[in-house]
């Protein structure tokens, strides 16, 4: 049975943090002047990789990533502002976050133990490395993302946004000029396989933040549309431990040994006592489907263990426990959004190109469809960037940054597979 929701809304496929911060931004800009609704496949927000990535945030961008350093910049004042928002006014950002600034660290070896007193206890140290403190560049914080994502949806609940999660969005209808009208959602485990139980929210924008499953749903919805979002898989294994060491705020921190053993790997100590790694990419695992986990190799994990067995120290006796052993709390895997060209959409969709013809009545092209995708390594950085852009953009005002770079139709190719699994290789 189809039900009929409110009108003149503003509709979010994707509760991560593309979704949550443009949402969040476009309900501190608007109030209660608009609807937003968030709706999200999994059965809570910041679920898919919003929740499981390291928690960088740095803007260190190199080779043909530079042309992000603006982006990049501009995202990370908006964080340390919300940090700084949090010390004035406890909002919770630090607590829940844990942020902590210039906290990413790397490896070197064959050094002379220079920097060493800046590494974490939970460490293991060598008298021969040296730690170089710009691994990610001169700006950096480090972050707990779940934390990140309790702070986020909490902001956008306090400020009138609905979240529906355990939702699908499956379809959209347009006008015949091209702008949308509604979206079609089903609701997970009601009505049965043979007659989901579908609900209809009309509205006047809708915003696709659908991480890794936004090229898939475009193609779903705008089968006509000469747009194809082209993408490459980009997908992390990752593993949790406990921290043997205390939790204190300078624990919070990040430190790569990529330099140590010639490939990506990375630990991240958390403010909620654990310690979190991911190591190579993998570059050929099929997306699974929308609200649907993916399992991680087993065989990866292990190396992960072998890895913290090695570099983190077990034996720390900092902590009042007699007993401790290595043991792995979680696992999984997450999925990059990863554009071909590495960088992100920003955009509306021009009504003409939504079905490959026809445009809006009143000859201004707009759709009223936006795309926020493509952030790869790099979403939980850009995403507070992103979203107060992307906010601007729908609010028909001038953005703050200009966003030719990240418009489709501009640097982004309109044509072309559509498909993952290309192999390209990442950029971190
Ligand atoms: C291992 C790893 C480490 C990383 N480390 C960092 C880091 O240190 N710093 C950094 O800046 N970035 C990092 N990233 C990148 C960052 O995690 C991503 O760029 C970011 O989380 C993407 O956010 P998103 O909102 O676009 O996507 P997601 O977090 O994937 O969220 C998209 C959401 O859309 C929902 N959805 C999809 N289709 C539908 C539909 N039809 N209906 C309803 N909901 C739908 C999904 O269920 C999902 O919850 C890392 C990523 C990985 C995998």
């Amino acid at each position: 049975m189809t039900k009929t929701h409110s009108q003149n809304v503003i509709v979010f496929i994707g509760g991560g943090i593309i979704g949550l911060s443009t949402a969040y931004n476009l309900a501190k800009r608007h109030g209660t002047h608009i609807k937003i609704k968030i709706v999200e496949a999994f059965g809570k927000t910041f679920t898919a990789a919003s929740s499981t990535c390291t928690g960088c945030i740095n803007y260190g961008f190199t080779r043909d990533l530079v042309q992000l350093i603006g982006l990049g910049k501009y995202s990370f004042d908006l964080w340390a502002e919300e940090a700084q928002r949090s010390t004035a006014s406890s909002n919770g950002f630090i607590q829940l976050t844990g942020y902590r600034p210039r906290s990413c660290f790397g490896i070197e070896p064959e050094g002379n133990g220079q920097g060493l007193d800046l590494l974490p206890d939970w460490v293991r140290r060598s008298s021969s490395w040296n730690v170089d403190d710009q691994v990610l560049g001169a700006h950096t914080a480090m972050v707990n993302p779940i934390g990140v994502g309790e702070w986020i949806t909490k902001q956008c609940l306090d400020l009138g946004v609905e979240i529906q999660t355990g939702v699908q969005v499956v379809d959209i209808t347009l006008s015949p000029e091209n702008q949308v009208q509604a979206v079609t959602c089903v609701k997970k485990g009601t009505g049965g396989e043979n007659c989901p139980s579908l609900t209809r929210i009309k509205c006047k924008q809708v915003v696709l933040a659908c991480g890794p499953w936004t090229p898939t749903l475009y193609r779903t919805l705008f089968p006509l549309s000469p747009i194809h979002l082209q993408w490459n898989t980009d997908a992390g294994d990752w593993a949790e431990w406990e921290n043997p060491c205390p939790t204190t705020q300078l624990t919070t921190a990040f430190v790569s040994f990529a330099h140590i053993i010639g490939e990506k790997l990375e630990f991240a100590a958390r403010n909620n006592g654990t310690i979190w790694a991911c190591g190579r990419r993998n570059l050929t695992a099929p997306l699974p489907p929308t609200g649907q986990m993916d399992k991680p190799d087993p065989s990866l994990i292990q190396e992960l263990n072998d890895r913290a067995l090695e570099w983190i120290n077990w034996g720390c006796r900092c902590k009042e426990t007699t007993h401790r052993q290595l043991q792995i709390l979680s696992s999984g895997r997450a999925f990059r959004p990863a554009s071909k060209t590495g960088l992100p959409i920003i955009s509306e969709v021009p009504s003409p190109d939504l079905t490959g013809g026809g445009c809006s009545g009143d000859g201004s092209n707009q759709s009223g469809v936006f795309v926020c995708w493509g952030h790869g390594s790099y979403g939980l950085t850009l995403g507070m960037g992103s979203g107060k852009l992307m906010s601007q953009l729908m609010s028909r005002e001038k953005t703050d940054i200009d966003l030719s770079l990240f418009t489709l139709g501009g640097s982004q190719s309109l044509h072309g597979d559509d498909g993952g699994n290309t192999g390209a290789p990442g950029k971190l």
